[in-house]
């Protein structure tokens, strides 16, 4: 059954527990939203008539603001008052898209969840197959783009050298473009949530949780409205999580890097030394040296960076904050309501204590 106890004792509380009566599946969407004003209602109409067409199962939307600047938790809050089937989370702050996930996840109580982008590239009519795929038996059902429409060639080749690069360098392979637009059965939502790492890759998490995957290709389309919030600099960020939580080979690489250089370096000296006494030849030199001291100098520095990384990693989790803060915590799944007395309340379902409505706001 998809609700086996998966996450040892050890995990804090596990989340909700699915509780649609009679039979019939719940079905959780999670959707982040930053900036998204523009979008957010086309998005929701379409979402709604895609769901409208599977009466077969219930379904609630938990839509994440991750701490937008403009009237996105407005609209999302007027959409949640139109239908129950929506619950609002939003963040103090922007705490960033793997992080706004999270948090969706840890509210979700379906028996499946979808994720998926709020800005329509991630298209709702995939849904059905998606949850036809996964009825067959498969945990984890991941869409993956073939080909975006409007999107950079920079964006196109930088993406695909993601791909071979995190595939190469670590243990799970994550098929190419399979973005985080995909479905995951109870037990791996279990299996997340008991995962707690601040440095978050959920498509990596979701392939090392090892369950089984099927592919689902799809075109994904330009984005309806607004600009990408992946900016240069976030997708570096993302790229380096990914590489550093997920594999210890640059580490690795350090040492080996560095012997090699260490072997060339003695070999280079003796080379010269027996030139010196054989020939009485004297090298001038000075150009070769201040090259290979600066070279020497940039290896180190690159792998000094590196191990700080992991370092500062284990700091980071060291502190044990809680990965995002609620100033709205989403409303009780309304299939909740007769065992509410006894759940957990939705808001407390971060790894430490459990988080106040309205935090106050600190300068720094
Ligand atoms: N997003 C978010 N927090 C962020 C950046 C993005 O919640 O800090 C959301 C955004 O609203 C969208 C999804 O993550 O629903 C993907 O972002 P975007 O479309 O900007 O990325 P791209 O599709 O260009 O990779
Ligand atoms: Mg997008």
């Amino acid at each position: 059954m998809s609700n086996a106890p998966l996450v040892t004792s050890a995990a804090p509380l596990t989340p909700a527990d699915p509780v649609s009566g009679g039979g019939r599946r719940l079905i959780s969407i999670v959707s982040p939203c930053y900036n998204e004003a523009e979008v957010i209602g086309l998005f929701f109409e379409e979402l709604r008539r895609v769901i409208d067409g599977l009466p077969e199962y219930d379904f609630e939307m938990i839509l994440v603001d991750d701490g937008s600047a403009d009237r996105t938790l407005e609209a999302l809050n007027r959409i949640a008052a139109r239908d129950r089937r929506v619950r609002v989370a939003s963040f103090s702050r922007n705490f960033g898209h793997q992080i706004a996930l999270t948090a969706g996840l840890d509210f979700a109580a379906g028996d499946a969840v979808i994720t998926m982008d709020s800005d329509l590239q991630h298209p709702p009519s995939l849904i059905p197959e998606l949850i036809r795929c996964w009825r067959e038996g498969h945990d984890i059902v991941a869409a993956v783009r073939e080909d975006t429409e409007g999107v950079s060639i920079f964006k196109r080749v930088s993406s695909r050298a993601f791909y071979r690069l995190i595939n190469a360098l670590s243990a799970v392979h994550i098929p190419e473009g399979a973005a985080d637009f995909c479905l995951i059965s109870r037990r791996v939502a279990r299996a997340l949530y008991s995962m707690r790492e601040r440095h978050r890759f959920l498509r990596g998490m979701i392939a090392w949780s090892g369950f089984s995957r099927a592919l689902v290709p799809y075109r994904a389309a330009a984005r309806a409205a607004g600009e990408s919030k992946y900016t240069l600099f976030k997708m570096m960020g993302m790229a380096l999580d990914a590489i550093v939580s997920f594999s210890t080979a640059p580490i690795r690489l350090a040492t080996r890097v560095g012997f090699l250089i260490t072997v060339l370096g003695f070999v280079y000296l003796a080379w010269n030394l027996i030139k010196a006494f054989v020939t009485g030849w004297r090298a001038p030199g000075w150009a070769s040296l201040i090259a290979v001291s600066m070279v020497m100098g940039g290896a180190q520095l690159i792998f000094i960076g590196l191990i700080g990384q992991y370092l500062a990693r284990v700091f980071e989790e060291l502190k044990g904050r809680p990965m995002y803060i609620l100033k709205q915590e989403p409303a009780m799944p309304q299939h909740f309501a007769p065992a509410a007395e006894t759940a957990p309340p939705a808001g407390t379902r971060t790894t430490s204590p459990p988080v106040p409505a309205v935090v106050p706001s600190r300068s720094s």
